[in-house]
């Protein structure tokens, strides 16, 4: 389905500035999905410029990934009130614009829990799931999806964020784009 500029499928609708759609190389095989927007997407309508957008740029980058080449969404298109995770049903309102938005990719890389969860139908661990990847229902397509950190848990917490850069790092192989290591 083609994101509506208007759409009023859940109540996100009532409390938002921008409906945030799919950002970056809109052709990229390659797609990041996040969460929902946050407070700065809502009114830039651009996903992931806030803080979480900058820890993002900045694993790219040290992987040699440049954002304007993949292509970045979010499970859901609408800012939750204060900044909430997006509830089981308003994810799955939003799932017809994220099927749209995987069609004929090679990767989705699934940013956190809501995320992967949200992709993989499934309670997710990410201690057990992270950077593996999996096969999923999509519409009528099957799509490969690989869990792993959310770059806001990267901005305190180590761990994930070494995952979160290997993530990259595999996704980028996955998907035939040439890595270079560039320390920070
Ligand atoms: N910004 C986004 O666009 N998505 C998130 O999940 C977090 C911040």
């Amino acid at each position: 389905m083609k994101l509506d500029l208007r759409c009023d499928r859940c109540l996100l609708c009532s409390g938002r500035n921008n409906v945030v759609g799919p950002s970056g190389d809109l052709d990229s095989k390659l797609v990041f999905v996040g969460e929902a927007p946050g407070a700065t997407e809502d009114r830039i309508g651009k996903p992931f410029v806030g803080k979480a957008g900058k820890m993002l740029d900045r694993l790219l980058a040290e992987n040699g990934l440049p954002r304007e080449k993949i292509m970045i969404t979010n499970a859901v298109k609408c800012r939750p009130p204060n900044n909430r995770r997006p509830t089981r049903e308003e994810v799955e309102a939003c799932r017809p614009y994220l099927i749209e938005d995987l069609q004929g990719r090679c990767l989705a890389v699934a940013l956190g829990l809501t995320a992967s969860e949200g992709l993989l139908g499934r309670k997710v661990s990410l201690k057990v799931d992270a950077n593996k990847i999996f096969q999923v229902r999509m519409g009528k397509e099957m799509v490969s999806v690989m869990p792993t950190y959310h770059p806001s848990a990267c901005l305190f917490n180590l761990t994930a964020r070494k995952g979160l850069k290997e993530g990259i790092a595999l996704a980028m192989d996955q998907c035939g784009f040439t890595r270079t290591c560039n320390e920070s």
